[in-house]
């Protein structure tokens, strides 16, 4: 089934229908989904909903966005969070030029605590990247990452970009941006990542892929991504879709 590995059901656009839509998700052939943490109460948020749901799981950290905003003892709080059976990885973590240019300093100073938070606690990562490209992988490299490594989510840089990252570990999360027109960049970077390095992911409420682009997205529209990447491989849809399941339930070290 579909593996969801980056979503948002606790943001505010799901609050009307959250319980419906999360338990339609079966019939949807979905049978898994990680839900992220951005800060504090949207961490606890995700592991609230991988409480209530057995195929929800919970990523929790600082988002660049909140990377100002971190105060003395917050870490320790994640650290307590990271020890839930529910919480599978760090995230999202990394960097955002786009929106913070003026906090470039302390978000590369998170970015590499909650690297070693990460490792401390023994869980994979998850990694935002917009306009940052060159210093995060700068910030990869350095971090020496051992077993411990991360995925890159929502994947929109070169494929020059990705074959850096695989050579660093790290793993390929592909999103809705694949089906987008005239999207040649990320077009190339499926064709040349090797199908065992992809995951799968809606980054929802954003980022709904054609045809249902505009719309709020979720995790039923995740077939849509699939299908493109079995396009672009010559793959059964089927066979993609078993595939990245596998690669998330290996990298998260999810057994059910
Ligand atoms: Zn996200």
């Amino acid at each position: 089934m579909l593996f969801d590995v980056h979503a948002h059901y606790d943001d505010e656009r799901f609050d009307e229908d959250r319980d419906i839509l999360l338990s339609s998700m079966h019939a949807h052939n979905v049978g898994h989904i990680i839900n992220i943490g951005c800060d504090i109460p949207s961490s606890e948020a995700s592991i609230a909903l991988a409480e209530k749901y057995p195929f929800v799981y919970a990523a929790v950290g600082f988002h660049p966005h909140e990377a100002a905003n971190i105060k003395e003892g917050d870490y320790d709080i994640i650290a307590k969070m990271a020890q839930h059976n529910k919480v599978v990885a760090i995230g999202e973590i990394g960097l955002d030029y786009y929106y913070g240019k003026d906090t470039m300093d302390v978000q590369q100073k998170v970015f590499r605590e909650q690297i070693e938070l990460a490792k401390s606690v023994d869980l994979p990562f998850q990694v935002h990247n917009r306009d940052s490209t060159r210093d995060c992988l700068m910030i990869l490299k350095e971090a020496k990452m051992g077993d411990r490594r991360g995925m890159m989510h929502c994947f929109s840089e070169s494929k020059e970009t990705a074959r850096e990252m695989l050579n660093l570990g790290m793993k390929i999360s592909i999103g809705g941006i694949v089906t987008f027109k005239n999207n040649v960049k990320t077009v190339e970077v499926v064709k040349y990542v090797p199908i065992e390095d992809i995951m799968i992911e809606t980054d929802c409420p954003y980022l709904a892929p054609v045809p249902y682009r505009g719309k709020r997205n979720s995790s039923v529209y995740i077939h849509a991504v699939a299908e493109k990447i079995a396009e672009l491989k010559g793959m059964d849809t089927e066979e993609v879709i078993y595939i990245t399941e596998k690669n998330a339930k290996d990298f998260y070290d999810i057994k059910d």
